[in-house]
């Protein structure tokens, strides 16, 4: 099936690196052992830099130096104004490098760069948000009738463990750095090895504004060496992770021993629900933007669209066409609306979906790889219909611009579909019928909903999953909670 492909030379940034380093206590530092890994370009799979691959030694360094920041340096004991100021001094650095965190993000990842271009802001946002919140914060204070007040000491943790996955790597590190920070523990970050490209730029930025040695710590390698290193080190007392959830289970049992406070945002498999009153064309705008974008690589991928029946015909002819015309091609052209997938291992196991939903579902758009785009991890936007609930294309996370199509005939059978699978983490329904909406969106098993919109979400609000999908919600003060510990102390009066 024809695919619109844009094909243009391939952009390589200026001053790439080709050597990636740790950045412990302050200083960019090697493996203590030497070793490195490769990091491929998704364009071309070829390596285009080595970086430092983090064993359990170099945990043990990075780990002592944030334990030495915490215990004896100023950033836990600063006040929240002090601390404020220097994360307000991030957002402004991490704006200021929009364009060139767009152009690494989008050669390391091979995310679309008008996709790639305001990720800075939304992490800037962040920084932003968390230092607003732990000025504003108050702590609570009962007064016990009679004999005593009581009330709430908030204390920082201690050095927080932050795993990250490769899908916009820097926007998602700067979900977790933010409220750790702004809390006052130290940290360890231990960023995906498909993509260690843009997290590196932290280490300058925290520099600048402020951040004391020994507060900000990364370590690059491979999740069984140094992330399984971090999860197991007894002086982290908290694990926060985003990534697959058969990783979150391991990572579960591995810090079950140390009993860890760990936060877990998990895969997704999340419906889009078009009922046969909905604004037809606002439902299929959103549920494209809900697969396509981010090149499917997006945990919150509206991956599965169910359709009422009357209106299933003409949405599968209307989303099919509309798949087709989706512009394929080099990240770094600006009409590219999805680039390559981030790494070649990644492209074979969507490969092997798409083969699979051949015997699943009916093709209806992509299907493989584009015409004229011959290297490279690129695959069409990808349209299956009539899949049945048991199918693996309706049950399993693809992560790739792949979607099925279910028919339904009744809000019931619906919300069966909707919650017949392990994950929950977002769903999106859409219909002009305010009391369906409301009843839908109570009973469907997700951590986040929207109704007849998409993606959007104030960063007060909770983001998070149910079943497979996550353990504890972060977002506002949620976060601040999972970063300290809350004392309660009692006073005679
Ligand atoms: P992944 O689980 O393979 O890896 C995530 C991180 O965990 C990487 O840094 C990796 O090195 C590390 N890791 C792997 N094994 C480990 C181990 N044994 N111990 C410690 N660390 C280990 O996930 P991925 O492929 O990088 O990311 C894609 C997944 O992330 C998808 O499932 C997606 O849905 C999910 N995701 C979820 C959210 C969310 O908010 N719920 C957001 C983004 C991505």
């Amino acid at each position: 099936m024809s695919q619109q492909t844009a094909v243009t030379t391939h952009h390589i940034p200026e001053d790439l690196p080709t050597r990636i380093q740790h950045f412990i206590d302050g200083a960019f530092v090697d493996s203590v052992s030497g070793a490195t890994f490769d990091v491929l370009d998704p364009v071309s799979n070829e390596i285009y830099a080595t970086a430092a691959a983090g064993q359990k030694e170099d945990i043990d360094l990075a780990v002592a130096a944030a334990t030495r920041a915490f215990k004896q340096g100023p950033w836990p004991r600063m006040k929240p104004r002090e601390r404020a100021r220097v994360l307000n001094r991030i957002a402004d650095a991490v704006e200021a490098q929009d364009k060139r965190l767009a152009e690494l993000e989008t050669f390391d990842t091979g995310l679309p760069i008008t996709q790639a271009l305001g990720q800075a802001q939304r992490a800037a946002e962040n920084f932003r948000f968390f230092a607003d919140l732990i000025v504003a914060q108050s702590d609570d204070a009962y007064k016990v009738p009679g004999s005593q007040l009581n009330y709430v000491n908030r204390k920082p943790i201690g050095v927080a463990g932050l795993i990250t996955p490769w899908n916009t790597p820097f926007m998602l590190e700067s979900w977790k750095l933010a409220p750790a920070l702004a809390s006052g523990c130290t940290v360890v970050l231990k960023p995906a090895e498909f993509t260690p490209l843009s997290a590196s730029l932290w280490a300058g930025i925290f520099r600048d504004a402020g951040l004391p040695d020994g507060v900000f710590n990364l370590v690059n390698g491979l999740g069984e060496e140094a992330g399984d290193a971090l999860v197991k080190h007894p002086d982290v007392p908290l694990i926060s992770f985003t990534g697959e959830s058969r990783t979150g289970q391991l990572i579960f049992g591995n810090a079950a021993p140390y009993l860890k406070g760990l936060s877990m945002e998990l895969g997704g498999k999340s419906p889009a629900v078009v009922f046969a009153d909905a604004d037809l064309d606002a439902a299929i705008d959103s549920t494209l933007f809900g697969v396509f974008s981010l090149n499917g690589e997006r945990c919150t991928a509206g991956s599965r669209i169910l359709v009422e029946r009357p209106i299933y015909d003409e949405f599968l002819a209307r989303y099919a066409e509309r798949a087709k015309n989706i512009v394929v091609g080099d990240p770094h052209d600006p009409a590219t609306e999805v680039g390559a997938l981030v790494h070649p291992e990644h492209y074979e196991k969507v490969m092997s979906y798409v083969e699979l939903g051949k015997q699943e579902g009916r093709l209806l758009a992509g299907g493989g790889r584009p015409e004229g785009l011959d290297t490279g991890n690129y695959v069409a936007p990808t349209v299956f219909a009539d899949v049945a609930p048991d199918a693996r294309i309706f049950q399993e996370e693809i992560f790739g611009p792949v979607v099925a199509i279910t028919p339904f005939d009744s809000d019931v059978e619906a919300l069966e579909l909707a919650n017949g699978v392990k994950y929950g983490l977002a769903a999106y329904i859409w219909t002009n019928d305010l009391q369906r909406a409301h009843t839908f969106a109570q009973s469907v098993e997700a951590g986040m909903v929207w109704l007849n919109s998409h993606n959007v979400r104030d960063l007060r609000t909770p983001f998070g999953g149910v079943k497979a999908s996550g353990l504890g919600h972060e977002g506002g003060y949620r976060s601040i909670d999972f970063y300290t510990d809350q004392q309660a102390v009692h006073i005679t009066l």
